[in-house]
């Protein structure tokens, strides 16, 4: 179990339940990040008093510069800000939790890492974008990476068994389906931004939850689990359970599937990620199974739901496809949250960008940033957006 913290991204939904299982065991927090929301960061400092915080958003930077004087605690500002936080030293037995939404947490990803600590990442996108870059950083500085996504940690669970992992035959990803499963694009057309909102387990931040509506967050995650678990894109199979207890699966050479089951509580992964290899008491409600009664499994609708099309498009193409698809995807659910765009328009913006941008297969970071960009920029001028 880690003793200190720093955690990126603490104003969010995983920032918070991380904050709720560090509570409940007294992990020490050194150091917490936020973008704007400066008003709850305030309430985190006064009651876990960290003794750094960074606010990402210059401006809002600027204006607690005061406060944070009057409150004793230093403060680092603007995206390097959250980077310096990630290589703090001085301390032992530390991880860095980064649960900041988008490629914005890549380079804090490999600023941890490269000053050789732990990292419990929630940010997928890091790996999405950067898959590379972090795996080969993760390799050279031998610190250990740790999934908070609820899928992953079910995997990483799942393979704990040192004898069995070598024999590790397939992923069995599971996917709740979100609010529009089983609708046709015609029945697409017409969905709502409160509807897409609204998922039907899981309570998570804004762009994840449309993720989640689009399918392009079963799209991520397979990419995700490509990279943390060292597995081909056909080898791992997308699974849609209705019932979201069963996290994912893995299937052995034996054909022995090993699953990982719990309620739908962030807080479970998020304290493995925290306390492994150990296993605490957590404040998630235990599975009860007579109430839950039915375990349903279907396949995921890859035409109708695009975003998981191009996901699984940008993985089999390789090098920079699946950073070109992320940054499609953040810039159109960011349009779609401003009401600038239908739906529908998301999965075109994801898929069109494929044959749009040429991509290539090795990368350095800047090529990771330039081709985001180009992304954005591709989807602004789909919807003449200047
Ligand atoms: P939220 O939107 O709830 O929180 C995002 C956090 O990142 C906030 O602290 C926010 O600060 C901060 N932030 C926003 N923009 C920036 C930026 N440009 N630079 C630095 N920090 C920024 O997101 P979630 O907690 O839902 O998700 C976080 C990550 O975890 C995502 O990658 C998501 O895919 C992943 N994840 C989330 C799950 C969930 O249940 N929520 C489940 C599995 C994975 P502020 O509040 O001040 O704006
Ligand atoms: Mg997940």
């Amino acid at each position: 179990m880690y003793s200190n913290l720093i955690l990126l991204g603490s104003t969010g939904s995983i920032g918070t339940q991380s904050l709720d299982v560090a509570r409940k065991h007294n992990i020490n927090v050194v150091a917490l990040s936020a973008h704007k929301n400066v008003k709850l960061l305030e309430e985190q400092i006064l009651e876990f008093k960290p003794e750094y915080i960074c606010i990402t958003d210059n401006e809002c930077a600027n204006n607690f510069e005061n406060r944070a004087k009057e409150l004793g605690v230093v403060l680092f500002k603007g995206s390097e800000g959250a980077q310096k936080l990630a290589q703090l030293d001085g301390y032992n037995n530390i991880v860095v939790l980064n649960a900041i939404v988008g490629i914005a947490g890549l380079k804090a990803t490999l600023a941890a890492i490269e000053s050789g600590k732990d990292v419990a990442l929630a940010n997928k996108e890091s790996l999405v974008t950067g898959g590379k870059l972090v795996m080969d950083a993760v390799k050279k500085h031998n610190v250990k990476l740790l999934p908070v996504d609820s899928e992953h940690s079910a995997i990483f669970q799942c393979l704990q068994d040192k004898n069995s992992a070598p024999s590790l035959k397939k992923i069995l990803l599971t996917a709740s389906g979100g609010p529009f499963f089983g609708y046709s694009t015609e029945q697409l057309q017409t969905v709502t931004k409160a509807q897409a909102l609204k998922h039907p387990n899981w309570s998570m931040g804004s762009k994840i939850t449309i993720d989640s509506a689009t399918l392009m967050n079963k799209g991520l995650e397979l990419i995700e689990a490509v990279w943390l678990f060292d597995v081909k894109p056909e080898d791992v199979q997308i699974v849609v359970h209705r019932q979201s207890i069963i996290h994912s699966m893995v299937q052995y050479a034996d054909n022995s599937v090993i699953a990982q089951l719990g309620s739908p509580d962030m807080r479970i992964p998020i304290q493995y990620s925290l306390t492994y290899p150990e296993r605490m008491e957590c404040n998630a409600t235990e599975v009860d199974f007579f109430t839950v009664k039915d375990f349903t499994f279907a396949p995921a609708d890859v035409d109708t739901f695009l975003c998981l099309k191009a996901a699984k498009t940008a993985i089999a193409k390789g090098g920079l496809y699946p950073c070109a698809v992320n940054g499609a995807n953040e810039r159109a659910v960011e349009l779609f949250l401003q009401d600038k765009i239908s739906f529908l328009d998301i999965g075109k913006a994801v898929y069109g960008v494929i044959s749009h941008l040429d991509c290539k297969e090795d990368y350095t970071l800047e090529d990771v940033i330039t081709t985001d960009r180009l992304a954005r920029e591709y989807v602004d001028s789909l919807f003449g957006i200047k």
